[in-house]
């Protein structure tokens, strides 16, 4: 076996260790910061690679799921008719759900009914046949009223991968900040939280607007450029072309691992009957 065929299996297997690990691990809980795990030192020589953020950046003072960085102020979302008439799909859209089928989905247990599609139980991530890099990404979700005592991470959970990588978290956050910021409702999962929190109620539905540029990796699997993304929730904008320093997950803040410049997009199944309708993207080349 010659070194560049080492080097190729190597990365498949560190791809195939990510992507198992952002699938399999639960995102925390509900207890209090005590019993959540210690948080992990950043893996990565990430401030010394100028396509990450400086060292002096902000994302590197901050702690992981730090249960004491402030939540951000509460904002005001759109009115929702003037956000249903502006996320039509348009013409050039690849549409993933129209509300009537998966069929741009690998096979899933997730439910389809009235023009949605709901997280099943006993279910596993929903992923697009489609592999998608760069993109505009239009969804809705919807959390159903919670149960008695449902709280922080728990309160209906599910999630936007793009690539199956980077979490979009999707929360219901609605007077709920028994969380970490890090971790509400249009965070970046354990990197950023959102600038504001836009959110309605349980029981409506909460608009999606993403703009994703997948990270670029040199022959050697160095990173060239991060993943950035820039989310508007409810109409308001959130994150503000902000640098994404590594995969999501739930067990610490990772790496970047080299990939294909193309993955499917995947939705979180966390065991949470979270609902999603109206999902379109239009791919980006750059
Ligand atoms: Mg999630």
């Amino acid at each position: 076996m010659n070194v560049s065929t080492t080097r190729i299996l190597l990365g498949l297997a560190l791809l195939f260790a990510s992507l198992q690990d952002s699938s399999l691990n639960a995102e925390g809980t509900s207890t209090p910061a005590p019993a959540k795990p210690a948080p992990t030192p950043y893996e990565h020589t990430a401030p010394t690679n100028p396509a990450l953020p400086p060292p002096d950046a902000d994302i590197w003072k901050q702690t992981w799921h730090d249960m004491k960085r402030p939540m951000p102020p509460v904002s005001t979302p759109l009115p929702e008719e003037e956000l249903a008439a502006r996320s039509k799909a348009p013409s050039n859209a690849i549409v993933l759900f129209d509300g009537k089928d998966l069929s741009a989905w690998q096979p899933s247990n997730w439910i389809v009914k009235d023009g949605y599609m709901e997280v099943a139980t006993n279910s596993a991530y929903l992923v697009s046949k489609q592999p998608f890099g760069s993109m505009k990404l239009h969804l809705e979700w919807l959390s159903p009223e919670p149960k008695p005592g449902q709280d922080g991470q728990k309160r209906n959970n599910s999630g936007v991968f793009p690539m199956g990588l980077y979490e979009i978290q999707v929360l219901d956050t609605y007077n709920n900040t028994n969380t970490y910021a890090d971790g509400i409702a249009g965070s970046i999962y354990g990197q950023y939280p959102p600038i504001s929190n836009p959110i309605r109620p349980p029981g409506h539905w909460q608009y999606y607007d993403i703009t994703f540029h997948h990270p670029k990796f040199d022959a050697k699997g160095n990173l060239t450029r991060a993943a950035h993304v820039t989310l508007d929730f409810n109409g308001v904008r959130v994150q503000d072309n902000v640098t994404i320093i590594g995969p999501t997950s739930g067990a610490a803040r990772r790496a970047y691992v080299a990939h294909p410049e193309a993955l499917p997009l995947q939705l979180q199944y966390h065991h949470d009957p979270v609902r999603f309708r109206n999902i379109w993207a239009v791919p980006i080349e750059d």
